[in-house]
């Protein structure tokens, strides 16, 4: 479809209301908007709608952000929960994600009312509001599922739900994953209920249901790039359904002009000019961040900080953890060489920074694939979700980080302080740090030109649209 015709072809997007699956909506929103000229429509609710308006300011009057209600007097939630990083524990998430299920019939109403205004041709929602899958066939509107994973995790994921004789294995005895004899995991790379052998409860009911919707969906639209991980995909695509689109990295999206000139009269953070101060001293900072919502325990964050303080490297660290209340004698003692930082900062500027060599990350695949763009080689320390699987493909597949592992050698073990000196050092000092650093340009690299016109993205990009938009009609109505 020529970009001429696209903007009369018109997307709803619906974010699942969590920071790390919210972002890379909003950039396949300007993806759409700023590279094919499509029109949006976000759905959201009312206490996550500023994050948004605010991200996307720049792209008005194109995009238009519906506000949903979130379900109140829901028996586990505390009221006035509407994202996940304010949770007080992630135990909330099932409720949380079941609860979206009672925001059908507004969003249904909403829908309606865009059918009569004119249409709808597609609907990206998250894989985790598995209930818009009905919504979409009610009104014969194609759904594309987006769930912020890589064709790595979902393709080994898969395998291993039908192959099941690892999980007779103990936790730590490493297995090969058939069609993939390179690939070692363990039992512990996973979480229950996908390491449980006889899965039940609301968790693994939650995992059957959003995996049946997708099922029924048009396609999966993913954030990586063809190059970076070619089997995996060619075996998704081969064994498996939907078809799965890989039009990322999504963040390489350029910015719009009124978006660098509103930056350039923005002052900067201080972190951001404690950084050029390290540049003009000549001194190399480790980035050390756990993305939005990792729960880590106090004792672990006290060896974190215990194995910062003892590498010598300068390091500015963005805590959210709760319990973080104990680092101010770490920042005492590391004045001027480390920082820490406690507020919401531009992840992607900092990982951009010259000065900055090194990123210390629980491998959220967000987190991951900017370091990727950026060229940082990662250490990789994953907490939960499918972060370990992530970690080993970042470290083990890719070769563009090293791995931190438990004192006990495993992929879950508590990490003293000696370890995390010890690998701080390699990455930022040592050779292994320096492979990965070369292997990390490379793909970089190669990240950009998937991105560029006429590279593997945006091929691929151009025939999602093609294929969803061209032959749908847009003025769908209630049956
Ligand atoms: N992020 C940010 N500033 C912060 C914390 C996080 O910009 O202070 C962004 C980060 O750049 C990434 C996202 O939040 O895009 C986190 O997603 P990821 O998948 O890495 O981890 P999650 O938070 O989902 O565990």
């Amino acid at each position: 479809m020529g970009s001429d015709l696209n903007s009369s072809v018109h997307i709803v997007l619906f974010p699942f209301m969590s920071k790390g699956h919210t972002i890379p909506m909003l950039q396949i929103a300007r993806l759409l908007l700023l590279r094919r000229g499509i029109t949006i429509t976000i759905f959201t609710t009312h206490a996550n709608s500023p994050f948004i308006r605010q991200s996307l300011s720049d792209t008005q009057p194109n995009v238009s952000v519906i506000e949903l209600d979130f379900p109140t007097n829901i028996p586990e939630l505390p009221p006035g929960i509407e994202s996940t990083d304010q949770f007080p524990s992630m135990s909330l998430f099932i409720p949380f994600a079941n609860a979206t299920k009672l925001m059908q019939p507004d969003f249904e109403k909403a829908l309606n009312n865009l059918s009569i205004s004119g249409g709808v041709n597609c609907i990206i929602s998250d894989g985790f509001l598995f209930w818009t899958q009905k919504s979409a066939e009610k009104f014969s509107i194609p759904r594309l599922v987006f769930y912020g994973m890589n064709n790595y995790v979902m393709t080994l994921c898969r395998i291993l739900g039908r192959n099941r004789s690892h999980l007779k294995l103990g936790l730590d005895e490493p297995f090969t994953v058939p069609g993939f004899p390179s690939v070692k995991l363990t039992l512990n790379d996973f979480e229950s209920p996908m390491n449980d052998s006889n899965p039940q409860g609301p968790h693994f009911e939650f995992i059957v249901e959003t995996g049946i919707a997708t099922s029924k969906s048009q396609g999966l639209v993913v954030n990586s790039f063809y190059e970076l991980e070619p089997a995996f995909l060619d075996y998704w695509n081969r064994e498996f359904v939907p078809k799965a689109w890989c039009v990322g990295p999504f963040g390489l999206v350029e910015k719009t002009k009124y978006d660098q000139a509103a930056e350039k009269s923005n002052p900067k953070p201080d972190w951001i000019k404690w950084l050029d101060q390290k540049s003009v001293e000549g001194r190399s900072v480790l980035y050390v961040a756990f993305g939005s919502q990792a729960e880590i325990t106090k004792e672990q964050l006290r060896e974190m900080a215990a194995g910062l303080e003892r590498s010598e490297v300068s390091f500015l660290w963005v805590v959210r953890s709760k319990g973080s209340e104990g680092l101010e004698e770490l920042e005492e003692k590391v004045k001027g060489r480390g920082l820490v930082v406690r507020e919401w900062v531009d992840q992607v500027e900092i990982l951009g920074h010259e000065s900055v060599k090194g990123f210390m990350s629980h491998c959220g695949w967000n987190s991951a694939l900017e370091g990727i763009c950026t060229a940082v080689p990662i250490l990789a320390w994953p907490m939960m979700a499918e972060q370990h699987l992530n970690a080993r493909m970042v470290a083990e597949e890719l070769g563009v980080g090293l791995r931190i592992l438990g004192s006990n050698g495993s992929v879950r073990g508590f990490v003293g302080a000696e370890i995390v000196e010890k690998m701080v050092r390699e990455l930022m000092e040592g050779e292994e740090g320096e492979k990965v650093s070369k292997k990390v340009k490379e793909v970089g690299e190669a990240a950009r030109k998937a991105m560029e016109e006429g590279g593997s993205s945006w091929r691929t990009l151009d025939q999602l649209i093609d294929e969803t938009c061209r032959n749908t009609d847009p003025t769908h109505l209630l049956p």
